[in-house]
């Protein structure tokens, strides 16, 4: 089932995410929508909070192929090393673009929505989509990490998105 991306402005991105306390048939449903919907928008990861579901999980695919995509359960970063600047986007902000410093290389621990240990060094695009996508499970969003003058060349594309947002959840 496709489900309703939620957008920047929304409070529920802004929200901590609760830990996935066990695998159950709710969980398996929701990892199969989000790797679902992640397809249908073209994205390289999509977190649970952007759908409107406060817990510990994202979808993610890299590939090419677009046929590996694969939801993690209660990720963690074990470690990182070095830093790279990269142009990133986000689902949750249709048309928003910009340079964001992140660890260049990590570990990552996790569950697999099989109940299969995850523990994966990662780097490129992948340990890029894996850190935005942690970050949304932590309520931080990709423009957080923007410098004070991308933010000020943002800020009323972001102010026009927001409020946008803010009226949609208003007729709902
Ligand atoms: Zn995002």
């Amino acid at each position: 089932m496709l489900l309703q991306l939620r957008f920047y402005g929304d409070p529920v991105l802004r929200k901590k995410t609760e830990p996935v306390e066990s695998i159950t048939d709710e969980i398996r449903q929701i990892a199969k929508d989000l790797i679902e919907t992640m397809y249908e928008e073209e994205g390289v990861g999509l977190a649970a909070p952007q759908v409107g579901i406060s817990k510990r999980l994202f979808a993610i695919d890299t590939s090419t192929s677009r046929k590996e995509g694969k939801v993690l359960v209660n990720p963690e970063i074990v470690s990182r090393q070095g830093q790279v600047v990269m142009e990133e986007g986000c689902l949750s902000f249709p048309g928003i673009y910009g340079k964001i410093e992140r660890s260049e290389k990590i570990r990552l621990r996790g569950k697999t929505v099989d109940g299969e240990d995850f523990d994966q060094e990662l780097d490129g695009l992948s340990a890029r989509a894996v850190l935005h996508e942690l970050d949304h499970l932590e309520g931080v969003l990709f423009v957080d990490h923007m410098t004070p003058s991308q933010k000020i060349v943002l800020q009323s594309k972001l102010k026009k998105l927001a409020k946008q947002t803010k009226k949609q959840l208003g007729k709902l």
